[in-house]
């Protein structure tokens, strides 16, 4: 029985990026599997902001040089597993994060997982199958409850992401939480937020998103787009003092800078969102010593976020459909990709091999 489902074909379909906005869908070999390894045959991978970038500039600093495949949030079923694997047997259905870390470095020893020196990346989610290295295997390919679908399943990294963000930020129930950006990140945060007991004044620029977040929980809604945001922000606060946290979930400059105005005096702001590599902000160092303001920033998840997230996930307390706006075929990609572009109100798209 389980001989029949061993993978007899040699090719696979996937989706290579070549360069900018370049992707073709090809026929390119089916990964082999070796010592603890495990191919996993995909069900549903995500669209991701990062993965939009790869596309649009074609390749990425730290894991992607063209021919490439991409993509990293994924959820699948286990196809065939390699010498040593006990945990998996063919038709298991999981989710795989795309990195584990190697726990022998400095910063692992540290507790720092996500920070770790040699973290071990999965990238080619927009294809039949993938293979998912023997450390990743160990660390971060889990089992799904049955109950879970693969798209909604497909979550777990970018929701890790965030539960790790929130968790790191020093939120107190009772606080007031400015949210800049409504993408599926900053939508997650806005409903992990009120799962906290905080107020929440969530910021973004498209109407579609900002009566998502209304929907999700957001006590308040400010248009981004608007010159005078921070104001209207500080005018929601008790006595026009600011938030006590603020949380940038875009990663653009203006955006870092207008949650420098947004934060009360001794507050803490989180700049979650990466900015392109080169740029810089202005620091009002008089704001950010007297007003005593705790700057930090968060990146990437660990194997027990990876886990939360899971759980958070399983026990619904994430609307995960209403992040879920289509559902196409992977022939698709460079369409969908081209949409995304066009900012024309999609959140993620599940792609379908
Ligand atoms: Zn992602
Ligand atoms: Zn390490």
């Amino acid at each position: 029985m389980r001989e029949l489902m061993k993978v007899t074909r040699e090719k696979m379909t996937a989706a290579v990026l070549y360069g900018r906005r370049d992707v073709r869908i090809e026929q390119i070999p089916i990964p082999r599997v070796e010592h603890g390894e495990v191919l996993v045959r995909i069900k549903a991978a995500l669209t991701c902001g990062t993965d939009l970038k790869v596309y649009r500039q074609g390749f990425h600093a730290r894991m992607i040089v063209p021919p490439a495949v991409f993509g990293h949030e994924l959820a699948g079923v286990v196809e065939e597993v390699g010498e040593g694997v006990d945990s998996f047997v063919p038709g298991t259905r999981v989710v795989s994060a795309n990195s584990a870390p190697c726990n022998a470095c400095f910063f692992c020893e540290q507790h720092l997982t996500n920070l770790c020196e040699d973290l071990q990346f999965i990238n080619g989610a927009y294809a039949e199958f993938i293979k998912i290295p023997e450390r990743i295997v160990r660390q971060n390919l889990l089992i799904l409850p049955d109950d879970l679908s693969f798209s909604e399943a497909a979550l777990v990294e970018p929701l890790a992401c965030v539960l790790r963000g929130a968790e790191e930020t020093g939120i107190e129930e009772g606080n007031t939480v400015v949210v800049i950006g409504l993408g599926p990140i900053g939508l997650m945060f806005v409903q992990i937020l009120k799962g906290m007991g905080v107020t929440v004044i969530a910021a973004g620029k498209q109407s579609n998103q900002l009566a998502l977040a209304a929907k999700m929980g957001a006590d308040y809604v400010v248009d981004s787009t608007h010159s005078n945001v921070v104001e209207q922000v500080r005018n929601i606060t008790n006595g026009r003092r600011g938030a006590d946290v603020v949380i940038e979930a875009v990663g653009r400059t203006e955006t870092w800078q207008q949650a420098m105005g947004m934060v009360r005096r001794g507050g803490t702001i989180n700049l979650f969102g990466g900015c392109p590599s080169g740029t810089h902000i202005p620091l009002d160092t008089t704001l950010v010593h007297y007003s005593e303001i705790t700057i930090k920033a968060s990146f990437h998840h660990t194997p027990r976020h990876i886990r939360e997230a899971l759980e958070t996930l399983h026990q619904g307390r994430i609307r995960a459909q209403s992040l879920i706006t289509g559902e196409e075929h992977l022939a698709s990609l460079r369409n969908v990709m081209e949409r995304l572009l066009n900012r024309n109100g999609d959140l993620k798209i599940a792609i379908i091999p």
